[in-house]
C-alpha cells in the first residue's frame, strides 16, 4: 500500500471512530477531545486546541491537547481579535500570536495552523494545531484539518440540540408538575408514566409509587352510588381519535379523604395513526359539587322551614275564623300567642336569609354607635327569659365594662342567635350565662350553656352556613345552620373573631371579641 492510500485510510478510520463516538456519547468535552487527538495526530502535530464562541461573544477553551496546564490566559494572545467572517478567513498575526503562547507555556511551538469552525453559516469557534518542528502546514494538511472542523461543529450543534430539548423537557416537566390541576400522562396499554403534584396530593400515591401502575388502580373513580367507574365504564376502552372523553366522580384516598374530580382524556397518536400516549387533566370540582349540594339543601331545610310555622299559622287563624263554633276567651288567647310567636319565628327566618344573601353578596353594612354591651345583653336575656321555664338566664359582666363602637342592632342579633341556640340545644334546661371581660385592646364576651355540647369534630365547621350538627336533637330543633354563619360575619366585621369551646354532654360556651377604641 503506497503511503498517499494509507494516510487516507487512516484518516476515514479517524472520522469513522469520531462519528461513531458521537452518536454514542452526549457529553461534547469528550467528544471534542476525541476530536483534537486524532486532528493532531493525523497532521503530524504536537498540541492542538478547540475553543467556542460563547453568547458574550468571546472565545473559550474547550478541549486542549499536548500542553501542559490549560489556563485561560495562555491561550489569550489565540482567542482574542478573530475575524468573525469565515469569508477568506485568516488571523492576522498569527505568528506573533504562537510566539507569545509558545513562551507562557514553556513548549517552542514553531508551526501552527488555525480553522474556524463553521455551523449553519456561523463562525462558531476555531481550532488549531500546533508543530514544535519547523515543517510548514500544507494546504493538504488543512484540508485534513477541515473535515475534523466539521465534526467537531456537528458535535457542538448535536450538544446544544440536546441542552436544548433537555432544558424543554425540563421546563414541560415544571409546568406539569406545578399545574394546579391534575395530570396524569399513561402509555398506550393505559399504564400510568406520570402524574403531577396535585394529582398525588388527591391521589394519595407518590409519582414513583403510580408509575407502571394501571390507571385504574391509581384513580379509581367511583361516582355517587360508591360504583367504580374505572371498573365499570372505563372511557378510554374504545377510544376513537377525535375523542376526548370525559368522566366525573369521586376520587379517595388511603386515608379516606375525598376529592370530586371531572377528568378529561386528551390521546396523543404518532405520524401513523398509532396511540402512543393518553394524557388525563383531573380538574377538583369539589367546591362547585358542594355548593350544588348546599343549594340543594338549601331549598329543602328552607322549604320545610317555612312551611311548618305557615302551617300553624293557618291552621290556628282558619281555626278562630269558623263560623260555627264559639271559642272562650283563653283558647282565643292562646291561639293569637302561638300566632304571634310562629309570626316572630318566620320574620326572624326571613331576616336571618336576608342578611346571610348581604353577607355572601358583601353588601353587609355595619351602622356604628356607642353601645353598652350590658345593656344590650341585659335585653336580649329579658326577652329570652319569658320564653323558656326550664332556663335560668344570669348576665355577669363587671361594673366598669367601657361602652364599645358597634352595631347595636346586629350585636343585638349575636346576643338573640346565641341565647336562643343555648336554649334550644339544652333541652334539659340549665343555667345560661351571658358576660364579658375585658382584656388589653378588646372586650371577651360569652354565652354558656350546660347543654349537650358539640363533638371537636363538628365545631370547625359550626360557623358554615347551613352547618347543623348532624344528631337526633340536631334534627328535631327547628333552624336552617345560618345563625352562627351570620354571628361569624357581624362579629368579623367588627374586627372580631367567635369560636367555641365546648364538649358532648358538658355544656357549650360561644365566645366571641370586639375591639375596643
Ligand atoms: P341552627 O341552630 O339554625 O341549626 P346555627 O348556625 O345557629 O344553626 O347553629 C349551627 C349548629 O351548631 C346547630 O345546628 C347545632 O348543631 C350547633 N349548635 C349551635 N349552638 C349550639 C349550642 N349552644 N349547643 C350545642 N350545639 C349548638
Amino acid at each position: 500500500m503506497c503511503y498517499v492510500e494509507e494516510y487516507l485510510l487512516r484518516q476515514r478510520d479517524y472520522l469513522l471512530t469520531i462519528s461513531r463516538a458521537m452518536t454514542a456519547r452526549l457529553d461534547l468535552p469528550s467528544v471534542l477531545r476525541l476530536i483534537l487527538e486524532k486532528a493532531v495526530e493525523m497532521l503530524r502535530g504536537e498540541a492542538g486546541l478547540i475553543a467556542l464562541l460563547g453568547r458574550d461573544g468571546a472565545f473559550r477553551v474547550r478541549a486542549s491537547y499536548g500542553f501542559p496546564a490549560r489556563t485561560p490566559q495562555l491561550f489569550a494572545p489565540l482567542l482574542t481579535d478573530i475575524p468573525l467572517t469565515h469569508t477568506h478567513w485568516q488571523i492576522p498575526d498569527l505568528y506573533a500570536r504562537l510566539q507569545l503562547v509558545a513562551a507562557s507555556a514553556g513548549i517552542s511551538l514553531r508551526q501552527v495552523v488555525g480553522l474556524p469552525l463553521i455551523l449553519e453559516d456561523r463562525l462558531i469557534g476555531v481550532t488549531y494545531v500546533f508543530r514544535t518542528r519547523d515543517t510548514a502546514f500544507s494546504a493538504n494538511d488543512r484540508q485534513v484539518l477541515s473535515s475534523f472542523a466539521d465534526q467537531a461543529a456537528i458535535a457542538v450543534r448535536n450538544a446544544t440540540l440536546y441542552q436544548r430539548l433537555a432544558a424543554e423537557t425540563r421546563r414541560l416537566d415544571a409546568i406539569i408538575d406545578n399545574t394546579a390541576d391534575g395530570v396524569l400522562i399513561m402509555d398506550a396499554q393505559c399504564r400510568i408514566q406520570t402524574i403531577n403534584r396535585a394529582l398525588a396530593e388527591i391521589t394519595g400515591w407518590t409519582p414513583e409509587q403510580a408509575r407502571g401502575q394501571p390507571c385504574q388502580r391509581v384513580i379509581a373513580l367511583r361516582n355517587q352510588q360508591g360504583i367504580n367507574i374505572c371498573e365499570t365504564a372505563c372511557p378510554l376502552r374504545a377510544l376513537s381519535t377525535a375523542d376526548k372523553p370525559q368522566v366525573e366522580g369521586d376520587i379517595t384516598r388511603p386515608d379516606g379523604h375525598r376529592t370530586s374530580v371531572s377528568i378529561t382524556y386528551s390521546p396523543l397518536y404518532d405520524d401513523e395513526g398509532t396511540l402512543v400516549n393518553v394524557i388525563g387533566s383531573v380538574h377538583d370540582v369539589t367546591r362547585f359539587r358542594e355548593a350544588e349540594e348546599m343549594k340543594a339543601m338549601f331549598i329543602s331545610v328552607i322549604s320545610h322551614e317555612l312551611k311548618t310555622p305557615v302551617a300553624l299559622i293557618k291552621g290556628y287563624a282558619s281555626t278562630l275564623r269558623r263560623e260555627d263554633a264559639q271559642w272562650d276567651q283563653d283558647t282565643v288567647l292562646e291561639s293569637l300567642a302561638i300566632i304571634e310567636e310562629e309570626s316572630d319565628h318566620l320574620a326572624r327566618l326571613i331576616n336571618n336569609l336576608l342578611e346571610a344573601s348581604r353577607i355572601q353578596s358583601g353588601t353587609l353594612k355595619l351602622e356604628m354607635s356607642d353601645v353598652s354591651i350590658p345593656r344590650l345583653a341585659a335585653k336580649a336575656v329579658d326577652r329570652f327569659r319569658v320564653q323558656t321555664a326550664k332556663h335560668e338566664l344570669t348576665l355577669d359582666f363587671p361594673p366598669d365594662f367601657p361602652p364599645l363602637l358597634a352595631d347595636e342592632e346586629r350585636l343585638q342579633e349575636v346576643f338573640s342567635n346565641l341565647i336562643s341556640n343555648a336554649i334550644k340545644y339544652s333541652p334539659q334546661g340549665g343555667t345560661i350565662r351571658v358576660g364579658g371581660r375585658v382584656h388589653g385592646d378588646h372586650a371577651e364576651l360569652f354565652v354558656s350553656d350546660e347543654g349537650r355540647g358539640i363533638p371537636l369534630a363538628n365545631q370547625s365547621r359550626l360557623f358554615e352556613p347551613f352547618y347543623r350538627v348532624d344528631s337526633s336533637l340536631g334534627r328535631r330543633t327547628q333552624g336552617v345552620g345560618l345563625g352562627l354563619f351570620l354571628c361569624k360575619a357581624v362579629v368579623e366585621g367588627h374586627g372580631g373573631r367567635i369560636w367555641v369551646d365546648s364538649a358532648p354532654g358538658k355544656g357549650s360556651t360561644f365566645r366571641f371579641t370586639l375591639p375596643l377604641r
